[in-house]
């Protein structure tokens, strides 16, 4: 998952390149580490430098949500997410720490502080509502769109051709605005 979200516009911001290079240069180093003598100076060594680089990553991840939460603060009053619970999520599908560790949560948490220091708000819409079967168009529910692997599909009431995605945003956009509205 190298993107932070796709939104009912189909915008999905990826994470800096320079991110994910630091990500993957703390993996090779983690790799290392793991293959080094217990108790050696230079595994000690290692574990500085680990850490240091954990920290840049961290950092450079933070920044980055920061930038993202601002940007969309600026140019909208309401905004509705879905209520993911991303370690339920990684666990179910083995995606194992790409899920976890996108940011996600802290994202989530930025916007709506952002959001209500400048009296807008965050909606999160409720994680059971069927957002990715449903049809953004006509309300039909397609059963057959479960599974993840599919990522777009044509409504067999309506003809609209979603991307799975793009869709599912648009119904939680809906149903958020609903909700704010009620
Ligand atoms: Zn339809």
């Amino acid at each position: 998952m190298h993107e932070l979200y796709k939104d009912s516009n189909g915008n999905e911001p990826a994470y800096p390149r320079y991110y994910r290079q630091a990500e993957k240069k703390l993996k090779r180093e983690q790799r290392k580490l793991s293959l080094m003598q217990k108790g050696s100076k230079n595994r000690d060594k290692q574990r500085i430098k680990i850490a240091k680089l954990h920290e840049k990553v961290a950092n450079q991840r933070k920044d980055f949500l920061h930038k993202q939460s601002r940007q969309i603060t600026n140019v909208y009053d309401c905004v509705c997410v879905e209520d993911l619970d991303m370690k339920a999520m990684s666990q179910a599908l083995n995606f194992g720490k790409s899920v976890s560790d996108n940011g996600w949560g802290m994202f989530v948490t930025y916007l709506k502080y952002k959001l209500e220091e400048r009296g807008k708000i965050l909606v999160k819409v409720d994680k059971f509502f069927a957002s990715s079967q449903t049809c953004s168009c006509c309300g039909y529910v397609n059963k057959e769109t479960k599974s993840l692997a599919i990522r777009a599909w044509d409504c067999p009431q309506c003809g609209v051709h979603h991307d799975r995605d793009v869709n599912a945003a648009i119904n939680i956009r809906n149903e958020g605005m609903r909700i704010a509205l009620a």
